[in-house]
């Protein structure tokens, strides 16, 4: 997308001079001749630009009015913001900078000068964005699993301390399901690694779509997956485990190659958690042990 200006001034004989520069560099610009339609353009009707290049002295809205309204949506980077003053007082350019202009050009213009602080500014704000995007898809791919893409482990244990804060509050529990795919090795064996892969990721969706908005499903490790249920009582807890056991049972896992149907199952712990998250792990694991004991497929739940 081409970068877009948006130049507001009063005066037509000082946007001429600006758009001149502008155009020679290719640069996508709209202008205005008030604070008020410029306010209106980019945080009422929400107008993606890249820069804002105001005046100061306007009829309706003056620059200072419109970098402060401006400046309660968005930071100096996500839309930064060049002031012109006419004013010699140096006092006007302190005002400005600190109402949040990013900085300031002075009247007359220079067109070197211009551009160069249009770049500079431009250029900035271009750093932030990626660094942005860059520090998102880290986060995601720090919480998120590569083959199923459901959170992982990091992610259980940046969000348990908001859930039990949560039920706290709210005098509701919340519960863990442990949950193992019984006999993995063996799909690995029979079908091949490509598989086993395909069971985890049909395993993971059934649990996604059969989990409420509010649980967060994660692949704890292997052919293991953890699912916190928010605001449940044991009773709950326990039928969602059986509903999950008997969904696994009879899902039709079906091989696009030789179009080859199977079928695996899952033993299953539950427990319901307190403040102490790694205990109500343990006692589901440990539930989880007594399900493979007991011969597998089976939920226990205490
Ligand atoms: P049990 O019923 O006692 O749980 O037996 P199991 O075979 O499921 O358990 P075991 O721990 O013996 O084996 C788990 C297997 O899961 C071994 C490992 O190679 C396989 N596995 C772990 N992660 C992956 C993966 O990402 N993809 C595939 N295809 N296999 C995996
Ligand atoms: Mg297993
Ligand atoms: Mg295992």
């Amino acid at each position: 997308m081409a970068t877009k200006i948006l130049l507001c001034d009063d005066s037509k004989t000082a946007r001429m001079l600006m758009k001149q520069p502008i155009m020679n560099q290719n640069l996508a610009f709209v202008e205005f001749f008030d604070g008020k339609e410029a306010f209106e353009y980019v945080v009422k009707n929400k107008h993606p630009i890249d820069l804002l290049i105001t005046d100061v002295n306007m009829p309706k809205m003056d620059g200072f009015d419109l970098i402060r309204h401006i400046r309660l949506q968005y930071n100096f980077n996500e839309l930064p913001i060049l002031a012109l003053s006419g004013s010699e007082k140096s006092s006007m350019v302190a005002q400005l900078l600190k109402t949040g202009a990013n900085d300031y050009i002075s009247k007359p213009l220079y067109n070197e000068e211009f551009l160069t602080r249009i770049n500079m500014t431009l250029e900035q704000s271009r750093l932030y964005k990626e660094n942005q995007a860059l520090i998102e898809k880290l986060q995601a791919m720090a919480t998120t699993d590569f083959l199923t893409k459901l959170y992982n482990r990091n992610y259980f244990f940046s969000t348990i301390k908001h859930v039990q804060a949560q039920a706290k509050r709210t005098n509701y529990q919340y519960g863990v399901i442990m949950l193992d795919i019984d006999y993995f090795k063996k799909v690995n064996d029979t079908f091949g690694h490509d598989a086993g892969d395909f069971t985890l990721v049909e395993i993971a969706k059934t649990l996604q779509e059969a989990a409420r908005e509010s649980d967060i499903v994660c692949r704890w490790g292997g052919e293991e997956f953890l699912i916190l249920v928010q605001k449940s009582t044991f009773e709950e807890l326990c039928n969602f485990a059986r509903r999950i056991r008997l969904l696994i049972e009879k899902k039709d896992l079906v091989l696009d190659v030789d179009a080859l149907t199977f079928h695996v199952t899952a033993s299953i712990g539950v427990a319901l958690g307190d403040d102490n998250i790694e205990a109500a792990i343990s006692t589901a694991d440990a539930r989880l042990y007594r399900a493979k004991e007991n011969g597998r497929n089976q939920v226990v739940c205490n």
